[in-house]
């Protein structure tokens, strides 16, 4: 059994080296005895999410475990069900879930773990589009921004995992969307793919708070955060009366020893502003009401879903440090096996 086990707690940027791939006994494809509360899975699918960055040190006041040094990386992936002493999972089930990044797991007791219904369409989005990124802008744009048609909306991060379904569900709805990301290649997907109305490069603008200005002339009604910092502090200089802000994550900050301090806080008083964090985590419950939408929309060609696929867990490490410089267009997805 492969695994990918992280060598160390890190400081700073991750890199490769801090996670090593290992290969440990071969395995036994039936649940050892005593396993009882457990699924054994084959992993076919992993996802690379920047919280994970997090799980590599040990964060006070975290929501989640560290990592522990020595074994492997757990995080989000589709799987195929080997063995199951549970009676929700059997045999030959597809799941989509927490799991460890290996190619194959005991999953015990599986406390994030679905059963996937759907299976005329790909299974790579049980990662994406129909797993937890998806559940994010769902949850984090329709219940945490309380959108109205009409409204403007700033998606950053807006090419990635989470951003690219945040424009398209604030265009359905009828909003005025702009998103930032920083390639060219990612701002012409932004406005040629998604239907964003606009899209810049974050990294070609030297004053954001002017670019936003430039694209907002009347202020933001809605500000979709995924990466803190900077970006921050310049919309909320761009802001309108009663504007809210969806606090999803802030992946400029996961690498810091010390986050950036935000200046422009006070106009969260003047303008009487709203910022709400959520960790989607607690949400899961809206999970089936979010398939009865998306199914739908997948299949009626009424939203896109574009993913990144990196073969083999030997490039995991690679996929994941990835995220953090922006080389990842779309989901980064990391392929173990088809099926
Ligand atoms: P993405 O697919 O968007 O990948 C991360 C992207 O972030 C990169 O491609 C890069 O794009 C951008 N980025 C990296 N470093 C920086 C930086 N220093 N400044 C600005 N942009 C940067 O990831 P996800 O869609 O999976 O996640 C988006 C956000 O949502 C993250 O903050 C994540 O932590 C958060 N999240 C929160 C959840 C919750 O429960 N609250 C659940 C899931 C995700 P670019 O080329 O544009 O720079």
């Amino acid at each position: 059994n492969r695994q990918i086990v992280l060598k160390n707690y890190v400081n700073g940027f991750p890199k490769e080296s801090d996670m090593i791939l290992e290969s440990s006994a071969t395995i036994n494809l039936k649940l050892p005895e005593g396993c009882d509360n457990a699924v054994l899975v084959k992993n076919l699918y992993l996802s690379c999410d920047p919280y994970m960055r997090m799980r590599m040190t040990v964060t006070e006041g975290a929501y989640f475990e560290p990592f522990t040094p020595g074994l492997p990386l757990q995080g989000y992936g589709v799987s195929k069900v080997v063995d199951s002493r549970l009676s929700n999972f059997k045999k030959g089930d597809l799941v989509w879930g927490e799991t460890g990044w290996e190619e194959y797991s005991i999953i015990s007791p599986p406390k994030t773990l679905f059963k996937i219904q759907h299976t005329d369409v790909p299974l790579s989005y049980y990662t994406g589009i129909l797993g937890m990124a998806g559940m994010t802008a769902y949850v984090g744009f329709y219940e945490i921004c309380a959108p109205k048609k009409g409204e403007y909306v700033f998606v950053s991060a807006a090419a990635g995992a989470v951003g690219q379904l945040v424009g398209q569900f604030a265009k359905l709805l009828g909003c005025y969307v702009v998103g930032s990301a920083g390639t060219k290649e990612k701002v012409d997907l932004l406005k040629n793919k998604y239907g964003f109305d606009e899209a810049f490069n974050y990294k070609e603008e030297k004053d954001l708070t002017a670019a936003l200005k430039r694209y907002f002339p009347d202020g933001i009604d809605i500000y979709f955060e995924n990466v803190g910092g900077k970006m921050l502090e310049a919309v909320l200089s761009n802001m309108r009366l009663y504007g809210r802000i969806a606090a999803c994550g802030m992946i400029s900050q996961y690498n810091l020893e010390q986050g950036d301090g935000v200046s422009n806080l006070v106009f969260m008083v003047t303008k009487r502003l709203r910022m709400q964090g959520f960790i989607i985590g607690d949400h899961y419950d809206m999970y089936p009401k979010y398939l009865e939408m998306i199914i739908p929309l997948i299949k009626q060609g009424k939203i896109c879903y574009v993913e990144d696929f990196e073969e083999g867990l030997e490039n995991a490490p690679a996929a994941l440090i990835g995220l953090f410089s922006g080389k990842n267009v779309g989901k980064q997805v990391v392929v173990l096996a088809r099926e």
